[in-house]
């Protein structure tokens, strides 16, 4: 071996030994995937089910005395319905339904980015089971993400209930998820949940080690202003001169308005809207409009 490679080695074990505090091991989170799922109020149970009738268990979930009913039910949206949603225990005060973006755009509905309980003012759903059908004005929402853990992973990372942190995640498609919510409690057990949406963004696996960092070490400027209402991030209040998107394409479909953020889609005169895209649209709330 010669001098030079030798040299270029202990380089490299240098660098890995000497790599950025935020690299080492102790800021892993491992993460966890949450697909669509329902959580059910007592009543609800019965009038989908039958009177009488208790969820029973398939799996035991991650964090402790949480798991996964045999049960499912279909929920269904203006547009159309998902079924074998995953209904998850214990029975809880409200019926909730967490779906994805992606869910959303399908279903036909408009749900906002909430904190897994805060369901007021959240959007309305038809959850339908073998015994009966159930319809709530609200509960259903897009999950904000999260990291369970306990008091002494809190000391560990230095964060406190409440705060928003930055997770990062390596892999073949890096991404870096901001506004992530620390929730510690005795009984949590450290991981942080996503939703599917987030999880395809950066081909995130179950189990994927993410890397903890709090803002002010984060590679940008992430926000450092706590977002109460967090629907303010997917849908900003409308003004006077709505956002508009110039699309250029010859086709604009379904798949095309899921990208585009803006209320308003301005097309070129010959450009077809697909009959699908027109009712996404609307259901969106969103206006397409042929340039002058
Ligand atoms: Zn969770």
């Amino acid at each position: 071996m010669n001098q030079q490679l030798i040299e270029q080695i202990v380089g490299e074990i240098l660098g890995q030994l000497g790599k950025n505090p935020t690299q080492l091991p102790e800021r892993a989170v491992p993460i966890a995937v949450s697909a669509r799922h329902v959580h059910l109020q007592p009543e609800h149970v019965e009038v989908l089910f039958g009177a009488g009738y208790e969820l029973t268990q398939r799996s035991e979930l991650s964090q402790p005395g949480q798991f996964a009913a045999n049960e499912t039910v279909m929920i269904a949206g203006p547009k159309s319905s998902i079924e074998r949603v995953r209904i998850l225990g214990p029975v809880r005060k409200a019926t909730q339904v967490e779906v994805s973006w992606t869910d959303a755009m399908k279903l036909g509905v408009k749900p906002p980015l909430r904190e897994s309980g805060n369901i007021e003012g959240s959007a309305p759903i038809t959850l339908i089971g073998p015994k009966g059908s159930v319809h709530i004005e609200q509960g259903l929402i897009i999950a904000q993400s999260h990291i369970h853990m306990g008091p002494s992973d809190a000391v560990r990372f230095g964060v406190q209930d409440g705060e928003y942190v930055t997770v990062e995640a390596d892999g073949v498609r890096p991404i870096s998820f901001r506004n992530v919510r620390i929730r510690v409690n005795e009984r949590y057990r450290l991981e942080m949940h996503i939703d599917t949406d987030e999880a395809n963004a950066g081909f995130i696996t179950q189990g994927t080690i993410g890397r903890l960092v709090k803002p002010s070490e984060a590679t940008e400027t992430a926000c450092s202003l706590p977002v109460t209402d967090t629907t303010t991030i997917s849908r900003p209040a409308k003004v006077n001169t709505p956002q508009s998107f110039e699309f250029t394409k010859k086709l604009l479909s379904t798949e095309d308005l899921a990208a585009i953020s803006e209320d308003e889609i301005v097309v070129n005169k010959g450009t077809i809207v697909t009959a699908l895209a027109k009712d996404t649209a609307r259901e969106l709330g969103k206006t397409i409009t042929v340039r002058k």
